[in-house]
């Protein structure tokens, strides 16, 4: 038995992961859930959408809203995605403001820090990667941190390995307002599952192809179908703005658009837990950037 007082009713809650791109968010949110429900590279900006990732801890269960990276938005996109983070925030009982600790307050999260005293925001920080960097650098940064006077808790972690997170986790269990849970116990995520393959695969575009190429993309699934023996087809659109990208995702031979065809096929097994055939194919569609039916795909605002 348990002495953790915290486990004794029943409690729900919204906990918003805000941060600089690349901070680590969707890394944390696949670790707490305990499976990939975002996407995850280390190019900037990978994940588009507001996603949630649904972890239960005892009797609490938490909500994590993995928002895409707060920083200054240029394209249409980028302001969607801003206001999709900020949104993120203010729907939440709690917010994390996570830091990558080995790169410090850069500017993107010295403009979260200003924005969030602008509104009276709080937060829990979290210094992410500290399997990264030495304790006193560690401790220095959380001490400066300390004085911007907006952070609650401290807590140090690494989402890659796992340090720290569960302290956080059982922490924020602890603090998630009581009542009914808002999912049923087995649920991860609010995503269809089209939508998530549709993500699995825009994550192998990321981690395969060079430069600023996948911002230029968008994959979509176009069918689905379960058969008998418990496998399921799947076929998807990687949309580009141009014939030359779509030369680049083909790649010589077919080459390119194989290898991310079997990565993603690999992810989608282990996710889906099923056989999956994977059909990939590639269409120029000009200006899909300026499409308002992309965003209402992704929970985005057309209009932000
Ligand atoms: P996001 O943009 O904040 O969602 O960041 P991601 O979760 O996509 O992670 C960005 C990059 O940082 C990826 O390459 C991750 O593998 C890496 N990363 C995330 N957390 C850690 C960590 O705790 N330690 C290390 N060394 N790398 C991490
Ligand atoms: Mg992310």
């Amino acid at each position: 038995m348990t002495t953790d007082t915290a486990n004794a009713t029943e409690r729900c809650g919204f906990i918003a992961v805000l941060g600089a791109p690349n901070a680590g968010k969707s890394t944390l949110v696949n670790r707490v859930v305990g499976t990939k429900v975002s996407i995850v590279s280390p190019k900037v900006q990978t994940t588009r959408a507001r996603v949630m990732g649904i972890a239960v801890h005892g009797r609490a269960q938490l909500v994590f809203i993995d928002t895409p990276g707060i920083f200054e938005p240029r394209r249409r996109l980028d302001r969607a995605m801003v206001a999709a983070a900020w949104g993120g925030a203010g729907d939440a009982d709690v917010s994390l403001l996570l830091i990558d600790a080995e790169r410090g307050i850069d500017r993107d999260t010295r403009a979260i820090i200003e924005r969030m005293k602008t509104e009276s925001k709080r937060a829990h920080l979290v210094l992410n990667k500290v399997d990264k960097i030495k304790k006193p650098q560690l401790l220095e940064l959380a001490t400066q941190l300390n004085e911007e006077g907006i952070f609650d808790e401290i807590f140090m972690v690494s989402a890659l390995n796992g340090d720290g997170v569960d302290d956080l986790v059982a922490f924020l269990a602890g603090h998630m307002p009581e009542g009914p849970w808002h999912f049923p116990e087995d649920q991860v995520s609010d995503m269809t599952e089209r939508l998530l393959a549709a993500e699995i695969t825009r994550e192998k575009l990321y981690l395969q192809l060079r430069q600023e190429l996948p911002y230029a993309t968008t994959v979509e699934t176009e069918t689905w179908e379960e058969f008998e023996n418990g496998s399921v087809k799947i076929e998807q659109v990687i949309f580009v703005e141009r014939d030359s990208q779509k030369s680049i995702i083909l790649g010589k031979g077919g080459q390119q658009i194989k290898t991310i065809g079997a990565e993603a096929r690999k992810d989608l097994e282990e996710i889906l837990d099923r056989r999956v055939h994977l059909f990939l194919f590639v269409k120029v569609r000009e200006k899909w950037g300026d499409d308002p039916d992309r965003y209402r795909d992704w929970g985005l605002d057309f209009d932000a």
